[in-house]
C-alpha cells in the first residue's frame, strides 16, 4: 500500500519517529494508503531546512521566483486528471469537480500569484523637494501554512503560492485526512525545480504538529484556514509571540431569496450553493431565507431538484454527492440532523445515511438534506454542520430576514437573490459577512479580497492583500 511521505529539505523521507497512520477513501471507509504521524522532530527539521534555503529564496529576483513557479502551475495542468482523480478518493468528492473545478484552480492559484509578484512595487512618497520616503516590502523569512480537508490542494495552493512568490520559505501542513495531493504535489516541486528547502510538507495531526509550526522562534507568520475552534487556539498560541496570522474560519452562510428574484436561477443556483461538495464548502449557503409569497413554490421546486442529486461512487461521471470526508465528521453531520429533528425540524428530503452498496458499503454517504420549520435561533440555525444539509426559513421583510442573516457568529458570505438592484444594494451593504453574491456563489476573481468577519476569521486572502500579509514593509525616508 503507498506510504505517503514528508517533503523536507528537497527530499521525500520518512517522518523521524518511522511512524505511520491509516489514511482512509471515504467512499470504501477501507484504508488505502498510509500517511506519517509526524512530531515535532519532523516540525523542526522542516524549519532548519526552511530557514537554510530563505537567504538564496528572497534574493531571488521576483522573475526567477516567479519562472519557477510557472513551472509547478504548468506541472499542475499537466498532471491535472492524476490530481482530480486522487483527490476524489482521499476526500470524497466527485472527480469531475475535482477535474474541472479544483485542480485547475490550483494551478490558477500558483499562477496567479507567480505572476502577481512581478507586479507587486515599491512605493514612494516624495516630501515636496526636500525628502523622499521610499517603502520596500520584504518578505518575512519562514511561515507557516496550514489548511483543511475540504477543498485540499485547491486551499493548500491558496496559500503556499503567495507565500512562496513573495520570497518566504514555507512549512506547510495539509489535513492529515486528505494529505495524498499535497503530497503528489512535492513530487511536482521537485519535478519543477524548485530548490531544497523552499517549501517543507509536514503531514501529520494537527494537535501534535501544529503548536511547533505556530509557535516556533524562527515563524514568522501562519497562515491558517479550518475550524474557528482551532483557529482560537492558534491564537491564543501565537498571538503573545507576535507572530503576524491570517485566520480564515467557519461560516454559517445566509441565502436569500426575494421574491423579486429570477425564480429559475436562483432555485438551481441555491441547489448547486446547498450541496455542492456534500456541502463542505465554507461558503455554502446553508441558511436558505425565502421571502413568504413565494416560499412554498420555492420549496417545491427546491427539494424536487435535491431529490434528482444521485450520491454514489465519487469517480463515476452522473455522481453530484459523493462521500463524507472522514468518519468523524459523518457522524457529527447525522448528530446534527437528529438535533434539527429534537428541535422541532421537520425533514422534507433526505435526512439520512445511504448504503451506495457493492464496494461502498462501508461508505460515508448521507442525502441531501432539507429541513423546514426550525427557528432562526436554533442550534441547528446558528452552528457550523459543513455538510449537504441546510434549512429553509420564512420571512416577511428586509428588516426581519436581516437581522436572521446577522443573528449567527459568523460572517464569511451570503447570497442575495433579487432582480431589484437598489435592494440588492441596501441589503448587501447591511449584511455582516466579508463576502456578498448578488445573483450568483462562488463567483471568484482571484484578485478580491476574501475572508471574514466576527467568528469566521480575521485577516484577508487574495490579491494584493496576501502578498502584503507575506512582507514586511520597511519605509526609508532620505533628506535631500
Ligand atoms: P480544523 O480546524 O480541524 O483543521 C484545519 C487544519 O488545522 C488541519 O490541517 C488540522 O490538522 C490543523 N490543526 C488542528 N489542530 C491544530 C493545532 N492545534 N494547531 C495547528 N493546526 C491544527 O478544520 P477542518 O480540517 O475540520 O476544516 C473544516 C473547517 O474549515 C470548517 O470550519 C470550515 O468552515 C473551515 N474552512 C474555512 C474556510 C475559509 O476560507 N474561511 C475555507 C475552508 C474551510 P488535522 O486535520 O490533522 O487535525
Amino acid at each position: 500500500m503507498q506510504k505517503i511521505l514528508n517533503y523536507i529539505n528537497g527530499n521525500l523521507i520518512e517522518p523521524h519517529k518511522g511512524e505511520f497512520m491509516d489514511n482512509i477513501n471515504p467512499a470504501t471507509g477501507k484504508v488505502y494508503s498510509f500517511c506519517p504521524d509526524s512530531t515535532s522532530e519532523d516540525v523542526e527539521l522542516a524549519i532548519q531546512a526552511a530557514k537554510a534555503a530563505f537567504p538564496s529564496w528572497s534574493a531571488k529576483s521576483a522573475n526567477d521566483r516567479s519562472e519557477i513557479l510557472l513551472r509547478l502551475a504548468n506541472l499542475i495542468e499537466k498532471n491535472n486528471d492524476k490530481l482530480a482523480e486522487a483527490e476524489s478518493i482521499d476526500q470524497g468528492k466527485p472527480f469531475w469537480l475535482a477535474q474541472k473545478g479544483e485542480i485547475p484552480r490550483a494551478k490558477a492559484n500558483i499562477h496567479f500569484f507567480a505572476t502577481a509578484i512581478e507586479h507587486f512595487a515599491s512605493e514612494a512618497h516624495p516630501m515636496g523637494d526636500h525628502a523622499i520616503n521610499y517603502t520596500l516590502k520584504t518578505p518575512l523569512g519562514v511561515v507557516s501554512c496550514i489548511s483543511p480537508w475540504n477543498l485540499p490542494l485547491y486551499l493548500f495552493t491558496w496559500k503556499i503560492a503567495p507565500a512562496l512568490a513573495a520570497g518566504n520559505c514555507v512549512v506547510a501542513k495539509p489535513s492529515e485526512i486528505t494529505p495524498m495531493t499535497a503530497f503528489l504535489f512535492s513530487e511536482l516541486c521537485i519535478e519543477a525545480g524548485l530548490p531544497a528547502g523552499v517549501l517543507n510538507i509536514v503531514h501529520g495531526l494537527g494537535p501534535k504538529v501544529g503548536p511547533t509550526m505556530t509557535t516556533h522562534p524562527d515563524i514568522k507568520a501562519v497562515s491558517f484556514t479550518g475550524g474557528t475552534k482551532t483557529g482560537a487556539e492558534i491564537a491564543r498560541n501565537a498571538a503573545p509571540l507576535f507572530k503576524k496570522l491570517s485566520l480564515e474560519l467557519g461560516g454559517k452562510n445566509p441565502n436569500i431569496i426575494f421574491a423579486d428574484c429570477d425564480f429559475k436561477k436562483a432555485v438551481a443556483e441555491s441547489v448547486r450553493s446547498s450541496f455542492t461538495n456534500q456541502g463542505e464548502i465554507c461558503l455554502c449557503g446553508s441558511r436558505i431565507f425565502i421571502e413568504r409569497g413565494i416560499y412554498e413554490t420555492f420549496k417545491t421546486e427546491f427539494i424536487n431538484q435535491t431529490k434528482l442529486l444521485k450520491v454514489g461512487n465519487p469517480l463515476a461521471p452522473d455522481t453530484k454527492v459523493g462521500a463524507i470526508a472522514s468518519k468523524v465528521h459523518f457522524e457529527k453531520v447525522l448528530s446534527y440532523i437528529d438535533l434539527a429533528k429534537e428541535e422541532g425540524g421537520t425533514i422534507l428530503s433526505g435526512g439520512n445515511s445511504v448504503n451506495v452498496g457493492g464496494e461502498f458499503s462501508e461508505g460515508y454517504f448521507i442525502e441531501p438534506t432539507v429541513i423546514e420549520g426550525l427557528s432562526f435561533d436554533c442550534r441547528t440555525n446558528q452552528e457550523e454542520i459543513f455538510g449537504p444539509v441546510v434549512t429553509l426559513t420564512p420571512f416577511d421583510s428586509e428588516e426581519e430576514v436581516l437581522m436572521m442573516a446577522n443573528s449567527t457568529e459568523y460572517g464569511l458570505a451570503a447570497t442575495i437573490w433579487t432582480e431589484n438592484l437598489t435592494k440588492a444594494h441596501r441589503v448587501s451593504a447591511q449584511i455582516k459577512s466579508g463576502i456578498v453574491w448578488i445573483n450568483c456563489w462562488l463567483l471568484r476573481d482571484l484578485r478580491t479580497p476574501f475572508g471574514g468577519v466576527k467568528q469566521s476569521g480575521v485577516g484577508r486572502e487574495g490579491g494584493w492583500e496576501a502578498l502584503r500579509f507575506f512582507t514586511e514593509q520597511k519605509n526609508v525616508c532620505i533628506k535631500l
